[in-house]
């Protein structure tokens, strides 16, 4: 066939009347055509998101949410567990048909205790990420009654519709992570001594929004713009996972352990206490006496605790989740084309000194950094395509007054 023959197989139009004419196998396609294609494929696609989720979400049984958190997180796997049943009900309870029955499915809200750095925003992440919904990260050290400065506990929302691009539906749908919920918790147990106003107030609004609610938020968050009209979020349905380090916990349930020997000996005695691993005994009572109120931690009903990180589990951190923070830099250096290996030996070297820094999971990100920048800076653009770094390199690179800097940022 000649060339000025060529014409789109989608509206006949002969080469020389298009811009662009894209060859296939046996046809062609015009720019037109395309663009036009191209309207139909966003405009098919917003029709199906709203139904999307729904399918998304009835996908997922508990054991295959299991199976896609531990691609991404390491050990814990008593709060998978819970995890997985807690948001497996909540969206069942989502996507019930209305009934005539009166069983009414309550909310699964999670509350997780466990110290900095243990996984619990990580948690939140991927859960978030797994159901394709959006994800609100809140400091609950932000947060004041209304009236006072600070954030009100309606710029919660805000963030959620921000997350959700402003799409209400999503939204409402959504998961928010309150991180450092036990900031909030009344430091005394006793309430007429310390009737403190962040804490206890706070408490008292965020209950409203726990369970369930309209609530009229301000799309841009803030009182500073009086005339925006206001979204109604019903925040029935959204996931509130709460998260804390309870800093002094151990006490409380130690106490209450010890108490529980002295009235039950003989059921106590069988069972050994971890010392170590206090967090695992928690009990919502626990969390009373830390200074929540009972009104939150009912609304929290799923509790559940974070394993502390041990050498072992540092170093899987460090090489085997899905995006590791190796595999990163595997990859980063790859594409200069440079081939990047690192020994056990460094790797336990890294390890180590989170440890004895005290640096936990988030410190293993700087030490890396601390270790690679020289190499990242100057190997690029040079004919070296292969490190190894090894424990020597490693510690060469990391000096003590590196890692006390280290320190004290953490
Ligand atoms: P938390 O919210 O408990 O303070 P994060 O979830 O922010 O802790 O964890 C900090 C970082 O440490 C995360 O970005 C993640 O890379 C890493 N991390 C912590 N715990 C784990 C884990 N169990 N598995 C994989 N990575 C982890």
């Amino acid at each position: 066939m000649a060339k000025e023959e060529l014409e789109c197989s989608f509206c006949g139009r002969k080469k020389p009347e298009t811009s662009l004419l894209i060859a296939g196998l046996d046809a062609h396609i015009c720019d037109r055509c395309i663009e036009q294609a191209h309207g139909i494929v966003i405009e098919e696609s917003k029709q199906s998101d709203s139904t999307d989720l729904s399918a998304e979400l009835m996908l997922r049984k508990p054991q295959q949410i299991k199976a896609f958190l531990d691609d991404y997180i390491i050990g814990q796997e008593h709060t998978k567990r819970v995890m997985s049943v807690a948001v497996y009900n909540h969206y069942k309870r989502l996507l019930q048909p209305p009934t005539n029955d009166d069983i009414e499915i309550q909310k699964s809200n999670i509350i997780m205790v466990g110290e900095t750095g243990t996984g619990k925003t990580l948690m939140a992440k991927t859960i978030a990420k797994m159901l394709n919904v959006p994800l609100a990260i809140v400091d609950a050290t932000v947060l004041t009654e209304a009236g006072y400065v600070g954030e009100d506990v309606e710029s919660i929302l805000t963030r959620l519709l921000q997350a959700a691009d402003y799409s209400l539906e999503k939204a409402e749908k959504g998961i928010v992570f309150i991180d450092e919920i036990d900031k909030i918790a009344r430091k005394s147990d006793n309430p007429s001594i310390t009737r403190d106003v962040s804490g206890e107030g706070v408490q008292q609004a965020l209950l409203k929004l726990l369970e369930g609610t309209v609530v009229n938020v301000p799309p841009k968050g803030g009182r500073k713009h009086p005339d925006q009209k206001f979204i109604e979020v019903d925040t029935e349905n959204i996931l509130f996972i709460a998260g804390g380090a309870f800093d002094g916990i151990n006490r409380v349930i130690s106490k209450r352990l010890n108490m529980q020997a002295v009235g039950y000996s003989a059921s106590m005695s069988d069972n050994v206490v971890d010392n170590d691993n206090l967090l695992q005994y928690i009990i919502p009572k626990d969390l009373k006496d830390f200074g929540l109120i009972p009104e939150i931690i009912g609304r929290l009903p799923v509790l559940t605790h974070m394993d502390p990180l041990d050498g072992e589990t540092l170093r899987a951190i460090l090489t085997e989740p899905k995006n590791a923070i190796i595999k990163q830099y595997k990859k980063l250096f790859s594409m200069d084309e440079i081939e990047f290996d690192i020994t056990d030996g460094a790797l336990e070297y890294i390890v180590g000194k989170a440890i004895e820094y005290k640096l936990g999971a988030r410190g293993l990100r700087s030490l890396c950094e601390e270790i690679l920048t020289d190499a990242m800076f100057e190997m690029p653009g040079t004919d070296s395509n292969k490190l190894t770094v090894t424990r020597d390199y490693a510690e060469q690179k990391l000096s003590k007054t590196k890692l006390k800097q280290l320190k004290a940022v953490s």
